[in-house]
């Protein structure tokens, strides 16, 4: 018989005498491939083939069938059978039939793999797209706030010189000199800000890079000593050190943490009151990190402002902004402190303080 011959050439196959059988044998599992005598006895073959297109959709039906039903078997190659074959079947026909069916089978299912990997890649495109939309929408939020600090400066030079230039009204000395003092200091704002643009820049574009070295750092804290008392004079504040017992050398970036510090430094002194108190902390986090703390006793910074000083621009609105602030001292001094592997926060208070502390991995830290 036909199954024996299926089975011969290694088939697995199963038989039905019946339409119910058949109808419980495919409601079991599912075949790759249904071969139906168009003249069972309780079903037709039209209606195998609807039963398995319902059941069992992947599988290629196969209608046997006599001359006499051939219009039929052709019926239901246009209802979705696979094929039809003629009584009496030849076995190697069938077994053509039953080969191009299973390979495409197999097309069908490598296809649907290659669309689904297709779709796949398809979304991780999008989701490249999106983060480089989300750049590019960064990128101008920072060229327009960018024109916007920019701008300030430069119109208060251009007003106030216009003033000055425009001879028709008069101008007092007194009044003349404030002018030149206002122009005076924007100029040099906008030099500071230029200047901090190129060194976010400098940073962003990895031109900056991390040139650890060891050195003492005691000498480190006088260097910025130095550079910074002048500064807190004008403001009568005053600047304690403390650094732990037992660091001595470390090994970092020497200038570039000199450059956090100072810039740290003198936030605490812009925003700490006259004769306001500002201390350095060094000390071991553990044996491989250590902290720096800026602490100071001035204004302090809101919870929620404090979410955003470290974005670039992100400086706080409190009224009128008087001196050079581009909201970039902190973004730059991130930059730097992650350049090093390490970390930077800040907890303050409103009106108490804040401390701002940065944490910097050490490869070794000597003791003295
Ligand atoms: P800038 O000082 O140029 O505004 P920064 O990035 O250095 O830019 O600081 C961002 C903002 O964070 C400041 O405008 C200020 O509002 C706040 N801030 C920074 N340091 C302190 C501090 N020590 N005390 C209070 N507020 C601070």
């Amino acid at each position: 018989t036909l199954s024996a011959g299926l089975e011969e050439i290694g088939y697995r196959v199963a038989t039905a005498t019946s339409g119910r059988q058949a109808r419980r044998m495919i409601r079991k599992r599912s075949f790759n491939v249904v071969i139906a005598d168009i003249k069972l006895p309780d079903v037709s073959g039209l209606e195998i083939l609807e039963m398995v297109k319902e059941l069992n959709p992947e599988a290629a039906v196969i209608m046997i069938t006599g001359h006499a039903s051939v219009e039929t078997a052709v019926g239901a190659i246009n209802e979705g059978a696979y094929a039809y074959i003629l009584k009496p079947v030849a076995m190697n026909e069938l077994e053509n039939i039953i080969s191009n069916a299973l390979r495409e089978q197999r097309l069908l299912v490598e296809n649907r793999e290659l669309v689904e990997s297709l779709q796949q890649s398809n979304k991780r495109l999008e989701e490249a797209n999106t983060a480089l939309e989300q750049v590019n929408q960064t990128k101008s939020d920072f060229m327009a706030k960018m024109s916007h600090e920019l701008r300030t400066p430069l119109n208060s030079i251009i007003g106030f010189s216009e003033v000055l230039l425009n001879r028709k009204v008069p101008v007092d000395p007194e009044t003349e000199e404030e002018f030149l003092n206002y122009i005076h200091i924007s100029a040099k704002h906008l030099l500071d800000l230029i200047n901090s643009i190129l060194d976010l820049s400098k940073v962003e574009s990895g031109k900056i890079s991390i040139e650890p070295s060891e050195f003492d750092l005691a000498t480190l804290i006088e260097d910025v000593k130095a550079t910074i008392l002048p500064i807190l004079a004008t403001k009568k504040q005053t600047l304690k050190v403390e650094i732990e017992d037992g660091i001595s050398t470390i090994f970092a970036d020497e200038p570039k943490i000199k450059q956090i510090l100072l810039n740290l430094i003198s936030n605490a002194h812009k925003f700490t009151h006259r004769r306001g108190k500002i201390k350095v902390v060094c000390r071991r986090e553990n044996s491989h990190q250590l902290h720096y703390s800026v602490i100071d006793n001035g204004i302090g910074i809101s919870l929620q402002d404090q979410q955003r000083i470290f974005e670039d621009f992100g400086q706080v609105q409190r009224g009128s902004r008087t001196r050079g602030q581009a909201g970039l001292g902190l973004p730059i001094a991130r930059r730097l402190v992650e350049l090093h592997g390490g970390n930077i926060w800040v907890v303050s208070e409103l009106e108490q303080g804040s401390t701002f502390t940065f944490s910097i991995p050490t490869n070794h830290i000597g003791s003295s």
